[in-house]
């Protein structure tokens, strides 16, 4: 007998947590954090306690109580006894953090299976910000193609086209036949060829269910989405036509994005200035061939901005270890200020303070390459626009999204043709009844038999 369960990316946009048993084996696919996670009782600095491991989250039922997952650590201040584990693994989709995060709370005996680059991206965050621990795992990578045998399952990882880099769905062999899980996943991005073969490869499995992700299903969609390519173009508009400096906001492991935007910047003959935090994922991406990003230590059109910290004159002992590797490149506020017309430069909202140093000339230029608010009255948004106000520069909203329309996801469930479709990743899971009556809509914690 073959059962699926969610624990998560039930009615909302991420923190998928997918279990599929098959006889004796139990697997998890995805085990990420929603973005609204217990926000009716966290808010702000009010957030659930490191200290009392699993506790704080137990009392919101914010995780599931399912025994022999959890480290025992984890569990020290529940009522959750621990046990030896009863799950075989873990797959991830890729390393968004609504995939990823709660494997922080898993038992370290339990594999994590996950693509080569998926580690490299949790390697370089947990080594850049703080707040990030995901914990010692057995961690074992795979690539594109490869078959990993789980008790009587196969899991059979094939690469897809995300806004990030080392995006998988799975097509799962099982003893009832091949389940397709989505992940997360576009068809208008530079690699659609990806997506393409994982839609013929999930198609020629004949698969008995699919699991598919909805981000963008929508009665009507309000906010303007580009393609990759449109966005590099329109964004070499902006900064052909004007002798300012030009910044940029966009998710910082969206390396298509920085590719479009290094891309841009070079053929303009200027220089692209990034933070040490990109430097240093750059710096661990180029080991990866495939992926075709420069190298931050010798491409000539990369330069590292350094801000100020602790004795504020630019002091080596003044930067994390992580950081001083980049120092050859390191240009300042004063050097940014000099030299507006000749860069692009990388600036994260959470940045913005940087400006008052920078003193850029009115008239320069900023390039939202993020997603549009969800509400009128977001306040980032609001506070974003005052200081953009405040130095009088001129708003672009350039972005392209890493998921899939209505259209193109109704194309995808017509191509595969799955005897059942269980939508997840979506607020709107009857929109997906339209597209085929074998349509089952999910809920939290049941149990769906194939
Ligand atoms: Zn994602």
């Amino acid at each position: 007998m073959v059962s699926l369960t969610f624990y998560g990316g039930v009615d909302e946009i991420g923190g998928n947590k997918v279990l599929l048993e098959d006889g004796d084996a139990r697997v998890f696919f995805d085990f990420g954090q929603s973005f609204t996670m217990g926000s009716d009782f966290f808010t702000g600095w009010l957030s659930p306690r490191g200290i009392n491991g699993l506790g704080d989250y137990f009392e919101f039922g914010l995780l599931p109580k399912l025994k022999g997952l959890y480290g025992e650590e984890q569990l020290r201040f529940t009522d959750v006894s621990y046990v030896k584990p009863r799950f075989d693994a873990v797959f991830l989709s890729h390393a968004h953090f609504d995939h990823v995060t709660h494997i922080q709370f898993l038992d370290p005996k339990i594999p994590v299976y996950l693509g080569v680059g998926t580690k490299m991206f949790l390697e370089a965050m947990e080594k850049t910000s703080s707040f990030c621990n995901y914990r010692d795992h057995k961690y074992e990578t795979f690539r594109t193609g490869d078959k990993i045998k789980v008790g009587d399952i196969v899991v059979e990882p094939v690469h897809v086209d995300h806004s990030i880099p080392a995006a998988y769905g799975f097509l799962i062999h099982t003893s009832e036949g091949t389940i397709v899980y989505t992940g997360d996943l576009r068809a208008h991005g530079p690699r659609k060829d990806m997506t393409k073969e994982f839609a013929d490869k999930a198609r020629e499995s004949e698969p008995v269910a699919m699991i598919c992700e909805g981000t963008r299903m929508v009665e009507k969609e309000k906010r303007k989405n580009y393609s990759e390519q449109q966005v590099e173009k329109l964004s070499g508009k902006v900064v052909s036509s004007t002798d300012k400096i030009v910044f940029v906001t966009r998710y910082s492991r969206d390396m298509d994005r920085f590719r479009s935007f290094y891309n841009v910047a070079k053929n303009n003959g200027r220089k692209i200035v990034v933070s040490p935090k990109t430097a240093h994922l750059l710096d661990k991406l180029v080991e990866d061939k495939r992926l075709d990003l420069p190298d931050p230590l010798k491409d000539k059109n990369i330069l590292v901005y350094y801000k100020r910290k602790r004795s504020g004159g630019f002091d080596e002992k003044d930067y994390y270890v992580w950081e001083r590797e980049f120092m050859d490149k390191m240009v300042t506020h004063e050097f940014v200020h000099e030299n507006q017309t000749k860069l692009v430069m990388d600036l994260d909202f959470y940045q913005f303070a940087e400006l008052v140093d920078i003193k850029p000339d009115p008239g320069s230029h900023f390039i939202h390459s993020m997603s549009e608010p969800f509400s009128e009255e977001d306040i980032e948004d609001q506070v974003m626009r005052n200081w953009l106000d405040h130095f009088k520069m001129k708003f672009h909203q350039l972005h392209a999204s890493g998921h899939m329309n209505k259209q193109q996801i109704t194309g995808l469930i017509n191509y595969i043709k799955p005897k059942k479709t269980f939508p997840i990743h979506t607020e709107n899971q009857q929109l997906f009844k339209k597209i085929s009556k074998n349509v089952h809509t999910i809920k939290y914690g049941k149990e769906y038999t194939l």
